[in-house]
């Protein structure tokens, strides 16, 4: 297909941005000593529990398709961690096992929207939000997030932003790419306000996991849960992105149709990370507070840097992202990130790609060795001072 207006592609998907991230990812190809702080997933190995499971689970036979929201066996574990880590009660069919937390954002989006209907999403955010409204059928408006309110949004605005045609609320608490989180009363106002405008919340807490302090509030345990979309993750939490195994909880009535949605798809997440999954929820949780400990010394080593060195950064509360603020070079977010590269093999984020709030950041993984990082900070810190006039 040489014409790129080919009219057999349908527009929205020809309308789609391609990821900027990847722009620097493909980029960053070209130099084998990169140290890479652009892609956002855990350097960590699959902890050797987990990989037995799935081995043991191939050699058992369990590698045919299973029922389309997942393996009763899966869902009823996901139902106990979740009563273990948030005191709610849930059972197995308010659960679909999906492929990934994006499979359980696209199908959940999928499943509420009619054609032209608006999702609210955070700005800046994370970019597939977007993609996966406009793919199905519907239209993205945003409400804003600002580093000087601690990426809090505001319930006023929110409000204001939404329109007859609005369907729900997007959330995403520990945030990427800020690594705010929503505070307690934030979550309240928000939850009130879906209530009072008869709207849906969808809230992705695939990062709930990994926070660097006790603020960390659930949407999953709002009195009514009638209103809520829950997307999590076995991939950040487990070291796990390779897998694609995610789950989704909302009501019965919700959960049925993105159920059924699976079988458009992929009529099932892979058997074999359904088996996977379940070991990973046996792990004792005191590895995933190791995996913690491990990023918020990274944390404490990035963000030391940039302080001495004079660059205004946002101190994540939660997830493995920084958001560091690129004003005084005075140079657009992407052409930024590709100098940085060209000039000192570091690859980050555009702050662009996560929406016009975040033109002026770039976003920097801290999911890579202690000592790769600090030369990527020291390095960064030379590369704003050359170009800060
Ligand atoms: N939500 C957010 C905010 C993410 O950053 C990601 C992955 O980067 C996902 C959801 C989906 O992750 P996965 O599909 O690997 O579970």
């Amino acid at each position: 297909m040489n014409d790129p207006y080919s009219p057999s592609v349908a527009q929205r998907i020809r309308d789609l941005p391609r990821a900027g991230i990847r722009i620097i990812f493909d980029e960053a190809q070209k130099y084998p000593d990169a140290i890479h702080l652009e892609i956002g997933q855990p350097d960590f190995p699959t902890p050797a529990p987990i990989c037995d499971a799935a081995a043991a689970a191939m050699r058992a036979g369990e590698t045919r398709y299973t029922p389309n929201p997942g393996t009763l066996a899966l869902r009823a574990d996901i139902a106990q961690a979740v009563h273990r880590d948030h005191q709610v009660t849930i059972t197995p069919d308010e659960i679909v096992v999906t492929t990934g937390g994006m499979g359980a954002l696209a199908t959940g989006i999928e499943a509420i929207l009619n054609p032209g209907d608006e999702i609210l999403l955070p700005d800046p955010g994370w970019p597939n939000y977007a993609m996966q409204v406009i793919c199905a059928g519907g239209t993205p408006t945003y409400y804003d997030l600002d580093a000087r309110q601690g990426y809090q949004p505001d319930p006023a605005q929110i409000a204001q932003r939404i329109t007859p045609r609005t369907r729900a609320i997007l959330v995403n608490s520990p945030s990427n790419p800020t690594g705010g989180i929503l505070t307690h009363p934030i979550v309240e106002e928000i939850l009130a306000l879906a209530e009072k405008h008869n709207l849906l919340i969808i809230s992705d807490e695939v990062y709930d996991r990994i926070v660097f302090d006790n603020t960390f509030t659930s949407f999953l345990r709002a009195e009514n849960r009638d209103r809520v979309i829950y997307i999590n993750s076995f991939s950040k939490t487990y070291a796990m992105t390779g897998w694609r195994i995610g789950y989704l909880i909302a009501p019965r009535a919700i959960a049925s149709e993105v159920a059924k949605l699976q079988e458009v798809y992929c009529a099932c997440a892979c058997s074999v990370s359904q088996a996977a999954a379940r070991a990973a929820l046996r792990l004792p949780q005191s590895q995933v507070k190791e995996m913690v400990q491990r990023y918020d010394t990274r944390r404490t080593v990035l963000t030391s840097i940039l302080t001495a060195g004079g660059v205004p950064h946002f101190q994540p509360r939660g997830t493995f992202f920084l958001m560091a603020d690129i004003s005084g070079t005075r140079l657009d977010s992407q052409d930024f990130a590709l100098q940085l590269l060209h000039e000192q093999k570091v690859a980050v984020a555009p702050g662009q790609t996560f929406g016009r709030n975040a033109r002026q950041n770039i976003r920097l993984a801290f999911a890579v060795r202690d000592d790769l990082l600090a030369t990527a900070g020291q390095r960064l810190v030379e590369f704003i001072a050359k170009h800060t006039h």
